[in-house]
């Protein structure tokens, strides 16, 4: 069934990315499709793998962890974990995620650089920055992102590939495009005003709205829904 299913919609999927890049001028390959597969069985996992993508994330530690599991080492796969992690989980953060796009505060920064004192490769996160405004949300905001930068670029054991951001649930075209682009801004400022910062990634844009998110610079387009259907829960 899942296989079925993206064989059906991986080619929209892609021209939709496809046609958003052409757009705003861009190149559509800098746009990496991450397969969230959270709520869905270890079939669709199967089936992601099956059509060649090999970018998969999860939104839960646990059941990324499961989910790796069952995958025996598959090689091929970079995991993303994209969603808020527990500061006594930064231990089990460090060891099961490739990428980690919620580094959501100063205090699992420094749990994270507290676990990785050992030594061996840095975990490549990125920041987690509401700009959105709304206050449910986690994240930096944008202010608390320009003053904790110094401090996170000097942890050794991190190292930032770029930000990300969750927009509102909602159908305003113009609210959801006005959260990307302030993502892109904070970026760029930061690339002006701290040499240290070399961030090259906007991890942005869900089934909703990944469209805007691909107009407005995103290099993540993190996709559950649009892939695997609606979840159980
Ligand atoms: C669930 C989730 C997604 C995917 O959401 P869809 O709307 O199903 O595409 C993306 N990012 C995060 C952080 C999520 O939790």
């Amino acid at each position: 069934m899942y296989s079925r299913r993206l064989a059906e919609k991986l080619p929209r999927v892609r021209e939709t990315i496809a046609e958003a890049a052409a757009r705003s001028g861009r190149d559509p390959a800098r746009v990496r499709l991450v397969a969230v597969t959270k709520g869905h069985p270890m079939e669709a996992l199967a089936a992601a793998r099956e059509h060649g993508l090999t970018d998969v994330g999860e939104n839960r530690l646990e059941e990324l962890e499961r989910k790796r599991g069952a995958m025996n080492g598959d090689e091929a796969v970079r995991w993303h974990m994209v969603g808020h992690v527990q500061g006594r989980k930064a231990p089990r953060a460090r060891e099961l995620a490739g990428l980690l796009h919620s580094l959501d505060s100063l205090k699992l920064a420094r749990r994270l650089e507290r676990t990785g004192r050992g030594g061996g490769d840095p975990l490549p996160v990125l920041i987690q920055v509401n700009t959105s405004g709304e206050t449910a949300k986690h994240g930096f905001s944008p202010d608390g992102f320009r003053e904790s930068l110094p401090e996170i670029l000097g942890l050794e054991s991190l190292r930032v590939e770029g930000l990300m951001t969750m927009a509102p649930l909602t159908d305003d075209r113009e609210l959801l495009r006005r959260t990307f682009r302030r993502l892109r801004e904070l970026h760029m400022e930061a690339r002006e005003a701290v040499s240290e910062y070399r961030g090259v990634e906007l991890s942005m844009g869900m089934s909703n709205d990944y469209d805007l998110a691909v107009e407005e610079g995103s290099t993540l387009v993190r996709l559950g829904t649009a892939l695997f259907g609606e979840r159980a829960q």
